[in-house]
């Protein structure tokens, strides 16, 4: 275990950059004093103090942390140049800086050689990946560029998807049905595409994740896929995760990978949370096999500290986008390098400049050093749950979430053997409930709560707590008293 003073403050906290650009403010302040001072007073007065702190050590229950210093300079400028990276002539340089943005995330996730970047990164006719405004919408945009793709018609363009519509695209190439396959614990967004892509929840079809890490999971897959493939469905895309948003658990994304490519299916794996350990070649190996994925989400607003609003997708291939490609008459024309052609969102801000700063300013060796800190702060609250006695720990963490629970003393042995009843389990989950629930109206520490199916395949759920290691700020001792918290309002509740 690692000791306080090992866990410290990293680098990104504690870099500033200085704030001449925001002194260059274009424009006349001409609003009248009086209404601006009682706006600055409801700001002061009504709104900051309501304002949830998501920033604070103790508030460990989310994937929204601490913005850094600066990023608040950088969100400035970016405010202030106002670049629309829809098209070259409101983008200009903004562009290029894209281009090249998209390039560096796109070698550090698909590592290839130096030519390729050089040619790709800025060829008006390829695209390596789209800055998002969030993780579902890169999800969205994978799944759908997926199908734009396997649904296209490079013969006679006018008989693909994008022309013609799903239906009769289906139709066309034989396929009565569509599948998506991933992990039942995908993030929700993948409901959302495949409501958006028409293909309706159910063609999403839940893996159990324990099978599928067992050493029957290649077979299991590539059994499903045969007899898919045999009754005329298409299987449009795997999806494995990266950092599951519950407990940061990873899936056998190699095999994953192997057994997809075998079927000819799109892999996509979403690493909007977990994808930022590729920053650390400490515990870029925990992410095995996301190289070979064909796109990858990842979010900067999660562990890249970015203001919120801020995702990428990757396309391992320069080709994909190509295959959604839209254009008019007065931007995005063909053969122009307006990025709007090759994203699903229109006017786009200019978040590239944010990646562009925080990749100079603080680079990959910078983000490793908070990236394993995190990770050491898990590890930690991690041995600190499974030695205190009151506590029953989820699993090692494998990233930096841990899942715990609060477990009283007649049920510590039946626990422990697995033995608890339907009843008995049902109370516990009452009591993790209660417990997170106090903790958050006291107002002075916060975990959140989730509910995972049980190990035994019995389809009830288990109430587990949930704390996202995210902060620099979060001192061991935090750590310590906010189990001590737990405990104390556990003890109330039971009397
Ligand atoms: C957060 C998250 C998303 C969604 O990202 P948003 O930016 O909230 O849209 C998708 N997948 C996973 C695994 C996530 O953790």
């Amino acid at each position: 275990m690692k000791t306080t003073a090992a866990i410290g403050i990293p680098k990104l906290f504690s870099c500033q950059f200085e704030g001449k650009l925001l002194d260059a403010f274009p424009f006349e302040q001409g609003y009248t004093p009086a209404s601006a001072e009682a706006y600055i007073d409801f700001v002061k007065q009504e709104l900051a103090p309501q304002i949830v702190n998501v920033a604070h050590p103790r508030y460990i229950g989310h994937m929204t942390g601490p913005v850094p210093p600066l990023m608040h300079e950088l969100h400035g400028c970016m405010a202030l140049f106002n670049q629309n990276l829809v098209k070259l002539e409101t983008s200009g340089i903004a562009t290029h800086i894209e281009r090249e943005v998209i390039g560096e995330l796109h070698r550090i996730f698909f590592q290839k050689g130096e030519e390729f970047y050089k040619y790709y990164t800025p060829d008006p006719d390829h695209c390596l990946g789209n800055i998002t405004s969030g993780g579902t919408l890169s999800n969205i945009t994978a799944l759908s560029y997926a199908l734009s793709k396997k649904l296209s018609n490079p013969e006679d363009p006018s008989a693909s998807i994008n022309n013609i519509g799903l239906l009769k695209s289906m139709v066309n190439k034989g396929y009565t049905d569509i599948v998506v396959l991933g992990t039942a614990h995908s993030h929700y967004s993948m409901n959302k595409a495949m409501r958006l892509l028409g293909l309706g929840y159910q063609s999403f079809i839940k893996i159990d994740p324990a099978i599928l890490k067992s050493a029957e999971g290649r077979g299991m897959l590539s059994g499903m896929m045969e007899n898919y493939k045999k009754a005329g469905t298409l299987v449009l895309a795997l999806i494995g995760v990266a950092g599951t948003t519950e407990a940061g658990i990873i899936d056998p994304l190699e095999m994953m990978a192997e057994v997809a490519a075998e079927h000819d299916v799109h892999f996509h794996v979403d690493a909007a949370f977990g994808g930022a350990f590729m920053f650390s070649d400490k515990l870029a190996d925990k992410l095995q096999g996301i190289t070979q994925a064909d796109s990858i989400t990842l979010c900067g607003h999660k562990q890249l500290y970015l203001p919120m609003g801020i995702s990428v997708c990757l396309f391992k291939s320069p080709e994909l986008a190509g295959y959604s490609e839209i254009n008019s008459h007065y931007q995005a024309r063909k053969g122009g390098i307006d990025l709007g052609k090759y994203t699903i969102e229109g006017s786009r801000p200019f978040s590239a400049f944010i990646i562009h700063g925080v990749l100079r300013l603080i680079g990959k060796e910078g983000y490793a050093e908070i990236l394993e800190s995190n990770h050491d702060r898990a590890r930690y609250f991690g041995e600190l749950v499974a030695a205190h006695g009151s506590f029953e720990l989820y699993n090692t963490p494998e990233l930096n979430i841990v899942l715990y629970r609060y477990v009283p003393t007649w049920l510590r042995t039946r626990v422990k053997k697995g033995t608890l009843s339907k009843t008995e389990q049902q109370e516990l989950n009452r009591l993790n409930v209660i417990i997170q629930k106090r903790q958050f109206d006291k107002g002075s520490s916060f975990v959140s709560y989730t509910e995972i199916p049980d190990a035994s395949g019995s389809g009830e759920r288990v109430v587990w707590l949930r704390a996202v290691l995210m902060n620099p700020y979060t001192s061991p001792q935090d750590l310590q008293e906010i189990l001590q918290e737990q405990e104390t309002i556990a003890a109330a509740v039971i009397l």
